[in-house]
């Protein structure tokens, strides 16, 4: 039967594939009853998992013991292991199955779920963290009970995979770079959530808070995703499937036809240049930046090569990447933020991540871990400097609020240039350093921001959270999100204006940045700088081309006199016709 999920829109473009269930965080397997002559057949089903992932255990611990891999890898794989021999994991669920009749997995999640309580208890904080890694074990026995889950062979060559899951983690997310989906839908998570952003750097379409996808869709389901409109169809009819392959294929093509502007200069039809800078996560994402000719780097968000892994990436490790990318850029900017953990990015090998803050968004993030965590943050700080021998590199703070922290901040960075000269290491003394408006007082008071800093760029995903009282992640209040809400509005263009006042440039790097219809509205306010996904450039240079900056300056500053929110939309609505 066909029917339709609607949720938020947050990447474009459409998808056409088979439904490919994940689970995350919680374990949802079916839960049956097993004839009493299958009961030993269903207990042999279990020791043969087992087996199965002691095996694939012992495969990781040899390449783990290679030389060059980082020692915690070996201690971490150990831990699994003798979690897996443990008979609370691999002995009690038997007994469950034999007593209940059930099946292995829901036998075994029953036992782990036991487990992780107890583990909730423990006072010792490492030890109560271990938690994850029970959790982790028994995933891979779900894993291998489940045989290999995805039936590739079913895919028509011209379907996509489609991830369908509850939640995603933007750590989770990051992971499918690494891997083809064609998209993917969930049941939480807010437009601006850092899941949701990183699926606009992949470019592929996805759709989050649908509520009701996970349960109500099933593996293998032919499904359609339409990004722009935020809609997930679920076995749709043969008329409107082939009215979705048209669609698609149209859009392949303005897709094509947008690649004759990547050479073409980005500057408004009376001569003003705007530049029009990327986004990343990772290095490897400079491949995308170069297809579509970007001015250079305007946020490199650190945080994810911290994601995935048991352990810290080390002071080369940084250097090698932020080296690697400053290289490819070959003498445009790079602006590389330093750590923004927290919120909702989380790195399980940072200190202090098992700790749950009462409320996230506005707890121990960003600059603030860094200046709790010097160590942490000297580190990367040396990284950065060194690579910045090898290329513009200019270093970003995320959220700062305070006069005291870009002091304290500005006191660690001299501290990491003497840590380098005193080991004779080279960086460009006179690296600019900036810092993020994305919290309202910053953006009101920038008195110490333009005075301290060289640059500024606009956060406007956090800018409107914290302005609206809106968590970004939270769909139950993705209604509120407004970045035409007359106070963000007011907030962004007085901060623009008194750049220029003071010749301090402004970037903005938030979403908005990448919102082709937003970008009159912008140059209207006089932005410049505009920084956003690889994907999105050529859409916003199409956008640029075609506007008059000057007469679009008297238009917005007509526009932001007025208070009336309908008023306004519409009057930022004409500036598109
Ligand atoms: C922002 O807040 O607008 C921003 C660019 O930073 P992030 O989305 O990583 O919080
Ligand atoms: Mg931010």
């Amino acid at each position: 039967m066909s029917f339709t999920l609607h949720g938020l829109a947050v990447s474009s473009g459409i998808a056409i594939g088979r439904a490919h269930l994940v689970s995350h965080a919680t374990l949802e397997v079916a839960h049956y009853k097993v004839r009493e002559k299958s009961v030993s057949a269903e207990i042999e089903r279990f020791e043969a998992a087992v087996a199965t992932v002691r095996t694939e255990l012992e495969a990781l611990h040899g390449e783990a013991s290679q030389p060059g891999s980082p020692s915690e890898l070996a201690a971490f794989v150990d831990i699994h292991a003798m979690l897996l021999d443990d008979p609370l994991l691999s002995e009690l669920p038997k007994e469950l199955i034999r007593e209940r009749r059930c099946n292995a997995e829901w036998a075994l999640v029953q036992q782990m779920e036991l487990l992780v309580e107890q583990f909730d208890e423990i006072e010792d904080s490492y030890l109560r963290e271990r938690k994850h890694d029970v959790v982790q074990v028994v995933e891979r026995v779900l894993k291998a009970l489940m045989g290999k889950a995805r039936k590739v062979a079913k895919r028509g060559k011209d379907e996509d995979l489609i991830i369908v899951a509850h939640d995603l983690s933007p750590a989770d997310t990051i992971q499918f770079k690494n891997l083809k989906i064609g998209g993917f839908v969930t049941d939480l998570g807010g437009a601006t959530s850092h899941t949701a952003i990183v699926a606009r750097s992949l470019a592929i379409p996805a759709v989050v808070g649908l509520h009701h996808a996970r349960p109500l869709v099933r593996e293998d389901d032919l499904v359609i995703i339409d990004g722009a409109r935020g809609v997930l169809i679920v076995e749709p009819d043969p008329r409107v499937l082939e009215e979705y392959r048209l669609r698609k294929s149209e859009l392949e093509l303005e897709r094509s036809k947008l690649k004759r502007l990547k050479t073409a200069r980005s500057a408004t039809l009376d001569g003003e240049d705007v530049a029009l800078y990327a986004n990343i996560e990772l290095p490897q994402d400079i491949e995308q930046v170069k297809d579509v000719g970007a001015d250079g780097i305007g946020l490199f968000r650190t945080e994810f090569l911290f994601m995935n892994r048991p352990d810290l990436p080390d002071e080369n490790e940084q250097y090698e990447a932020y080296k690697s990318v400053a290289k490819a850029m070959a003498g445009r900017p790079v602006t590389i933020r330093t750590l923004d953990i927290g919120g909702d990015k989380n790195a399980g090998a940072l200190s202090g991540s098992e700790r749950q803050a009462p409320n996230p968004a506005l707890g121990l993030r960003a600059i603030r871990y860094c200046l709790a965590e010097p160590q942490i943050f000297l580190t990367q700080l040396r990284a950065i400097l060194r690579a910045s021998h090898y290329g513009k590199i200019r270093l970003l703070i995320p959220m700062l609020a305070h006069a005291s922290e870009i002091e304290q901040t500005l006191a660690m960075i001299e501290q990491a240039k003497a840590q380098l000269r005193e080991t004779r290491h080279k960086f460009d003394e006179n690296i600019k350093i900036g810092g993020m408006i994305e919290i309202p007082a910053a953006a009101l008071a920038l008195g110490p921001f333009v005075k301290r800093l060289q640059f500024l760029s606009l956060g406007t995903n956090d800018l409107i959270q914290y302005t609206l009282a809106i968590d970004r992640t939270d769909e139950a209040v993705a209604h509120l999100y407004d970045p035409l809400h007359p106070a963000i509005l007011r907030l962004i263009s007085q901060t623009i204006a008194a750049g220029a006042r003071m010749d301090v440039p402004v970037a903005v790097c938030g979403e908005m940045a990448g919102d082709p219809n937003l970008t009159r509205l912008l140059i209207g306010m006089g932005l410049r700088q505009f920084s956003m996904h690889p994907s999105l450039i050529l859409e916003v240079k199409q956008q640029v081309v075609m506007s008059d900056a000057e007469q679009l300056t008297m238009k917005v500053g007509r526009l932001l006199r007025l208070d009336d929110p309908e008023k306004l939309r519409e009057q930022v609505e004409r500036l598109n016709i």
